[in-house]
């Protein structure tokens, strides 16, 4: 009989953490996912996953609410920006006009890996040819990288933003680790009331019809009646950026690895 494969032990151990991380982020759902986002940023950040929790933010067009919130309990979290190269510049004044009304202290720009990009898409024109390429090398690579120090991060997502988040849950597993989206729950007009009380600032671009906002190349002005995220890759079947899907589990795993090796 051939001794077992170390991989073997390898593969059965990550499914044993993924099987008892599933169960605590579905306990945790079922306990506290009905908390306001407040409570429930408060409990992630100073009890459940304190010093293991990092928020990741596009500072688009609705990240002034979850971030006010962090600045409010806890100025000091990081708070991960992925800078993939192809933002519009207004993003990037909106984000320094933020850190800087906010106080944030922990801002990390996470950037693609230069060797992956200059191989993946020397020219800088991939999203013409292969978006989901694009995506995977200028987002899903960094995001993982900047993720996988931590046990849990934090997202401003919301189920009223696009047919594709309409169950998302408070808490839930992402392979080894928990993500957490204290906004899920509310509406847009809650999302609104939060940021007139709050006399929090627009995205520049709000102004011009934009709502959800990310790379310059792949985003559209929304006409009256479309859902936030209709603006985003318009004309394509293409929905996320793959940092919110099932994959990006096992991108995390692979940087990981490379972290530890
Ligand atoms: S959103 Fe567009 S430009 Fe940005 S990484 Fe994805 S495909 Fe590339």
């Amino acid at each position: 009989m051939q001794p077992p494969d170390r991989r073997d032990h390898d593969r059965a151990d990550k499914r044993q953490v993924g099987s008892e991380v599933r169960d605590e982020a579905a306990s945790l759902q079922a306990r506290y996912g009905g908390l306001e986002p407040e409570l429930v940023i408060e409990l992630c950040v100073d009890r459940l996953f304190a010093e293991e929790i990092a928020v990741v933010s596009s500072f688009g067009s609705q990240s002034a609410v979850l971030l006010h919130m962090i600045s409010e309990i806890d100025p000091t979290l990081p708070v991960q920006f992925l800078d993939t190269g192809k933002h519009f510049s207004a993003t990037h004044d909106y984000r320094n006009s933020l850190i800087d009304l906010l106080g944030l202290k922990d801002i990390c720009i996470v950037e693609p890996d230069p060797a992956l990009l200059g191989a993946a898409d020397p020219v800088g024109i991939l999203f013409v040819q292969d978006a989901d390429k694009c995506c995977g090398v200028r987002k899903v690579e960094p995001m993982a990288r900047a993720i996988a120090p931590y046990r849990a991060w934090m997202t401003g997502r919301k189920r009223y933003q696009s047919e594709t988040r309409a169950a998302l849950p408070v808490f839930e597993a992402v392979g080894e680790r928990v993500r957490i989206n204290p906004l899920a729950l509310w509406s847009a007009q809650d999302v609104d009331i939060y940021r007139h009380v709050h006399s929090l600032p627009d995205h520049p671009l709000t102004a011009k019809g934009y709502q959800s906002i990310g790379c310059q190349p792949c985003t559209r002005p929304v006409k009256d009646g479309g859902t936030d995220r209709d603006g985003r890759w318009a004309g394509l079947e293409k929905t996320e950026c793959g940092i919110h899907m099932s994959g990006f589990s096992q991108a995390i795993e692979i940087a990981t690895q490379k972290g530890s090796g």
